[in-house]
């Protein structure tokens, strides 16, 4: 039987939620705070890094199921979605040993290649250890498989409303859920919230204690572009330092640059969108030292929000008709399908124990 599915957010949960929930045959409504594809989130910009080398087994697992995932999404929509370039892990031994081990007993492929190989093949980039090569890794295109995920949601009867911000959301007693907009009221058989940094705020009067959803601390991580010397092509890497430095190719021909998690601590509402000059320094510096193949001067940068629990772990769970999909932190973009297919699963459960 059809019901009413109530998302809140558009962001990469919300929208790849939105789809799986829709082609399950429900009636689907999004509802996001700001305008579409807006730069206040974690899910703007054009290009993601996916990858599966994980320590986390289940992390591999699931990015097995986003592999098909964005097959199927860009066979659905013709948009180029993935592209499998290579991912290269490289720098402290111990975790290459760690990423190798579990790559091995999980059936994924990579190759261990020496340091002067390496850098004979990607002569962009200084190697100071042996280099792990995923051919299957590389990058997603954001942009555009946000737009991929909402398009084949529409088509399967989604509405997406944005300037909708949710004011609160409360549990009737007949079962469901009321959901409160600026000027409007809606009746949901079950709401799905996406709203990664916000979350608490908005469930504050419904999250009972049973309901045990982490800290969601909020970060804000600056990105840098850089131009290539030559028209080789890059792989996407990770630089397994403290931080961790990752690159990858971007549409627009230039190579991206960041440091993974060491943004300062912030508010999403109350966040800069001026990145801080003394990371896009450090990076310049980086791009001058450990990568020949592009000119260090960054030509632009940008600001993107973390919003993490304390273990860097998602918290995708449900709370009767109330399903959380949130804490997707820095590196939850690749996983999408399956993380849109988790939540719908979570949906069909919620459903299917409110009609018995
Ligand atoms: C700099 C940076 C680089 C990254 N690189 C990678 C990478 O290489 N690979 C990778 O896999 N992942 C990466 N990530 C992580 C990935 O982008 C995020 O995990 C993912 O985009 C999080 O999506 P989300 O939907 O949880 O959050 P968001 O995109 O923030 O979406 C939440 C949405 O909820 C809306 N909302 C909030 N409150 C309300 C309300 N009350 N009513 C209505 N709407 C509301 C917000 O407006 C927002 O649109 C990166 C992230 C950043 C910031």
């Amino acid at each position: 039987m059809s019901r009413h599915v109530i998302v809140i957010g558009s962001g990469l949960a919300g929208s790849a939620a939105a789809r799986s929930i829709a082609q399950l045959g429900h009636r689907v409504t999004v509802l996001e705070r700001f305008e579409e594809s807006h730069l206040r989130g974690s899910s703007h910009g054009t290009e993601r890094v996916f990858r599966l080398t994980y320590d986390d087994p289940k992390y591999i697992q699931l990015g097995l199921e986003a592999l098909s995932g964005w097959a199927r999404l860009s066979e659905e929509t013709g948009a180029p979605l993935l592209h499998q370039v290579g991912m290269l892990d490289y720098g402290d031994a111990g975790v290459l040993a760690t990423l190798e081990e579990s790559c091995a007993s999980n059936g994924v492929e990579l190759e261990r290649i020496s340091q002067r190989d390496a850098s004979l093949r990607w002569g962009g980039i200084k190697f100071d250890s042996d280099v792990l090569l995923q051919p299957v890794g590389g990058w997603i295109a954001a942009d555009l498989a946000l737009k991929a995920f909402a398009s084949s949601a529409k088509r399967s009867g989604a509405e997406f409303h944005y300037h909708s911000p949710v004011l609160s959301i409360a549990k009737v007693r007949s079962g469901g859920w009321s959901v409160e907009t600026q000027g409007d009221t809606l009746a949901a058989d079950a709401v799905v919230v996406t709203t990664a940094g916000w979350t608490h705020e908005l469930l504050s009067e419904v999250i009972d204690e049973r309901f045990e959803v982490p800290p969601i601390k909020v970060t804000t991580e600056v990105v840098a572009y850089f131009e290539r010397r030559d028209a080789s092509l890059w792989p996407s890497f990770c630089h397994h330092l403290e931080p961790e430095i990752y690159g990858l190719p971007s549409p627009d021909g230039l190579v991206k640059i960041a440091e993974h998690g060491s943004g300062a601590e912030t508010h999403p509402d109350e966040r800069s969108f001026e990145p801080d000059a003394a990371t896009i320094q450090r990076l310049e510096e980086y791009a001058r030292d450990c990568l020949p193949g592009i000119a260090p001067t960054a030509v632009r940068s940008a600001t993107c929000l973390y919003a993490s629990t304390p273990t860097d772990d998602f918290f995708i769970e449900r709370s009767g008709s109330l399903i959380l999909g949130v804490g997707l932190g820095g590196h939850g973009f690749k996983f999408g399908p399956a993380l849109g297919d988790r939540i719908a699963s979570l949906v069909t459960d919620a459903l299917a124990e409110a009609s018995q």
